[in-house]
């Protein structure tokens, strides 16, 4: 049986800069994307990129061309309302450029697509059945409304994780926090001043993200009842409510954009893989975005996949060996950001007696000392 290229499902981000690296390193792939051509570059979700993805953009080549869109964070700043405690994170402090950046999708879609061989991308693709086997994995696809088979010794799933089913040999789970998230853009009298704020309210966390000048990517976090009159209300008594919330840090906040939310979610596969097979990016793991560790974990998914297969001799690529090496890998990272993020919200969103001060205490020892920030910083900065 004849097979194809190294087929990559799903274009976004993480398939995109897998994607690419095999490309630059001369290794075949197809990659199919149920959108159109061009789709996804009016997305303008913020991604929060670490320093780590910034450092992994630039080995691409890609970082030049999206360095002018993206806003640097030079400090964090953590706090909780109606308590003690409160820390900085600071870039010069721990010997970066910067801690990380807020990033549109859509510009970062661009500069992958512009940078790719469109020829090896079918468009208008949509991945239907995914199938691990011996000796390849199998792709049923749609295109344009004809069914097509496409399989390889590897098939990478990267969709995302909303589109397809289960997948034979892979279990899912996952942990509801009947939470939604609110995702906008504000714009606020104070200028940002690279600063990223994090904070902390019994209701669930909220962080503001300099997104481009006097503007903040807001992600504020809560019971879906409460997002969802949060939703509801006018744009002043929003601004009021969250004027309320955040406090006087960026002063006033003047205008917010279009407001839209989804529900929060832990989720993860266990395994990562089947035969002949491997799931990277948000199709593998989702996490709260509480930390912004989810798109970074994704990436250093695609990274490292893509220095495997390309250590790999030809006939051995998505093997049972390269796999389990992948999984290995890729264990340690993913589990922590998992368990990090999980362990934010719970601490975090804590209404319990005695749980506020102790949440001061951890953000006056994380003020004090600097090992604990260095952990701190690495995590969020390499997932190490
Ligand atoms: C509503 C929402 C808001 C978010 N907001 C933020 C935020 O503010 N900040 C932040 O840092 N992160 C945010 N995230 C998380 C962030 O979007 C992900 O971490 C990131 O997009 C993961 O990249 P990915 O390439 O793995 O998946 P995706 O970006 O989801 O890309 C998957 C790709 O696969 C394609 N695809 C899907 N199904 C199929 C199929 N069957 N066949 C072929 N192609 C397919 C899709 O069209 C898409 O191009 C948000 C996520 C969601 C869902």
């Amino acid at each position: 049986m004849q097979a194809d290229n190294i087929i990559i499902v799903g274009g976004g981000p993480v398939g995109s800069v897998l994607a690419l690296a095999l490309q630059q390193q001369g290794v075949e792939f197809t990659m199919l994307e149920v959108r159109a051509k061009g789709a996804s570059h009016a997305d303008k979700r913020a991604l929060a990129l670490s320093y780590g993805s910034r450092l992994i953009l630039e080995k691409l080549g890609v970082w030049p061309t999206v360095e002018a869109k993206a806003t640097a964070i030079n400090t964090i700043h953590i706090s909780q309302r109606g308590g003690l405690g409160r820390t900085k994170l600071n870039a010069a402090e721990h010997n970066q450029p910067a801690l990380g950046y807020v990033l549109p999708y859509g510009e970062l879609t661009k500069a992958l697509d512009n940078a790719l061989d469109t020829n090896r991308v079918m468009y208008e693709a949509e991945a239907i059945e995914i199938k691990p086997g011996e000796p390849f994995a199998q792709v049923v696809f749609n295109q344009l409304g004809e069914m097509k088979t496409l399989k390889n010794p590897l098939l990478v799933v990267a969709d995302g994780g909303r589109s397809l089913g289960e997948i034979e040999g892979i279990e899912r789970e996952t942990k509801e926090y009947g939470h939604d998230a609110l995702v906008s853009k504000v714009q606020t009298e104070l200028p940002h001043n690279n600063i990223a704020y994090e904070r902390f309210t019994p209701s669930g966390p909220m962080a503001l993200l300099p997104n481009g000048e006097r503007n903040f990517s807001l992600v504020w976090t809560g019971k879906k009842a409460s997002i969802d009159e949060l939703l509801s209300l006018d744009d002043k008594t929003f601004l009021h409510e969250l004027h309320q919330a955040f406090g006087d840090r960026v002063g006033k906040f003047l205008s917010v954009e279009k407001r839209m939310s989804f529900p929060l979610k832990l989720s993860s596969l266990k395994p990562t893989t089947a035969s002949h097979l491997a799931v990277i990016g948000n199709a593998a793991q989702t996490m709260h975005p509480v930390a912004g560790q989810g798109f970074n974990v994704g990436l250093r998914d695609a990274w490292t996949l893509a220095g495997l297969i390309l250590s790999t001799p030809l006939q051995a690529i998505g093997s049972a060996e390269m796999l389990s090496q992948y999984s290995q890998q890729r264990k340690r990272d993913t589990r922590g950001g998992l368990v990090f993020t999980d362990l934010l919200v719970n601490v975090f969103s804590n209404n319990l007696i005695g749980v506020s001060s102790l949440r001061g205490l951890g953000l006056g020892f994380l003020e004090v000392v600097k090992p604990a920030k260095n952990v701190l910083v690495g995590k969020m900065s390499f997932g190490k």
